[in-house]
């Protein structure tokens, strides 16, 4: 599947990483990029994001668990400026390589486990990877960063992805999460990206590492795994299966394109200021129904049932999820002011997109995910292993 597969793109002479000369010793301006978790749904569509719309070079770290998929990437896998190294973020001997060869000028960090669900089945892989896995990723990063020269130091930047999960939950309708908002994580999802989020900024505050930090709302789009709301829903509705609400199906999300997201991470990484936190989000707030519903309407004009009966009438209301956030929304104008980013879809035109996506690669990219074990069974009952 991959052209670039374990290889490993060398990177500039000597100790800086400003990137490679031209023959006058001037340095070109490309950036080189290592994204962990690239294979995954945000990953994904960050490098599809760089590769097809930059001259930067990426070299993927990933892991390829269950929610890693090759087919993500297929679209630039055949890309020179295209790079995967299969390797966990928590395995200091695989990831120290990566720096020494690659010498990168950036590193995008969004390997993590990122299932609310499963943390509550098993949070021990979720403390591995994004706690353990994010101290070993910034002890790599600190030491290469230590061997640069100062133009190499200066253009360095650690960015580190996480999620507004780590505020916990919204109370009055007029609240928005913002960078100043207290940490209170709910779950052990987004208990350990808290912690990992202090890390990031304990590294730059007391090692000077150049790191920023980003807090995004919920994501949908393509390539997005089937046991998240929207995928699920539209699969489900499809196969003629229940669609399952948790709870009055009232809580509230703030829902972002996938594609906005990546360019907004991108213009982070390479312009945001270190030290800084920058909140992202769509002003999209959508009760978990409404979200259901516009999938079922969608359906019932793109692809009716069969028998001519509405969508609708395959939702079902289940058990609600066990310290379930009634509603998150983020305040975006840090990022918008500051980096001039604002998203290009409303959540009517991102949804569409979505939908047609899934009826497209349903029986390609969803089928393969699909015959890969994940049988969209309820997961985060906290049945799991104690
Ligand atoms: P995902 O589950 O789709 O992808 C995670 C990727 O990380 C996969 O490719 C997986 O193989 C890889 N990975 C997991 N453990 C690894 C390890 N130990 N070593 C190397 N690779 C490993 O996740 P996503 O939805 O794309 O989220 C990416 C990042 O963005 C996460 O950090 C998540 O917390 C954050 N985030 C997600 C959302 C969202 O709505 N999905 C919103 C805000 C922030």
């Amino acid at each position: 599947m991959f052209q670039g597969s374990d290889r490993i793109v060398p990177g500039a002479d000597g100790n800086s990483a400003a990137g490679p000369k031209d023959r006058k010793g001037q340095t070109l301006s490309m950036n080189r990029i290592i994204v962990t978790g690239g294979a995954g749904f945000i990953g994904s569509a960050v490098v599809r994001h760089i590769i097809g719309g930059t001259e930067d070079a990426v070299c993927v770290v990933d892991k390829l668990t269950y929610a890693g998929n090759p087919e993500n990437l297929a679209p630039v896998s055949g890309s020179p400026r295209f790079t995967f190294v299969k390797a966990d973020i928590c395995d200091r001997e695989a990831v120290d390589p990566v720096f020494s060869s690659f010498r990168p000028t950036h590193v995008m960090h969004l390997a993590a486990e990122s299932h609310v669900d499963r943390s509550i089945d098993g949070p021990g892989e979720f403390i591995r990877t994004n706690i353990v896995g994010t101290y070993t990723l910034l002890e790599a990063a600190r030491k290469y960063f230590s061997g640069l020269d100062e133009a190499g130091k200066a253009g360095f930047r650690f960015h580190h992805i996480s999620t507004d999960e780590v505020y916990g939950d919204l109370e009055g309708p007029g609240d928005f999460f913002r960078e100043t908002t207290p940490y209170a994580p709910s779950s052990p999802y987004s208990a350990s990206k808290a912690s990992s989020d202090h890390l990031v900024r304990a590294w730059n505050r007391t090692f000077g590492l150049p790191a920023i930090i980003t807090n995004c709302s919920n994501n949908y789009g393509p390539y997005h795994f089937p046991e998240k709301l929207i995928p699920l829903i539209i699969l489900h509705a499809l196969d003629g299966k229940e669609l399952p609400v948790y709870g009055s199906g009232l809580q509230i999300r703030d829902w972002l394109y996938v594609e906005d997201h990546a360019r907004a991470l991108y213009l982070a990484a390479t312009r945001g200021k270190p030290g800084e936190t920058y909140n992202i989000g769509g002003h999209n707030e959508k009760t978990n129904i409404e979200v259901v519903k516009t999938i079922c309407s969608l359906l019932d004009e793109l692809s009716p049932r069969p028998d001519g009966k509405k969508y609708e009438e395959q939702i079902v209301h289940v058990k609600d999820r066990p310290g379930h956030d009634a509603r998150y929304a983020i305040d975006p104008s840090k990022i918008a002011r500051e980096l001039g980013w604002k998203p290009a879809e409303t959540f009517e035109s991102g949804i569409r997109k979505t939908v047609v996506w899934y009826l497209r690669n349903r029986d390609t990219w969803c089928a393969h995910v699909l015959n890969g074990g994940y049988k969209m069974e309820r997961l985060g009952t906290g049945g799991g292993n104690i």
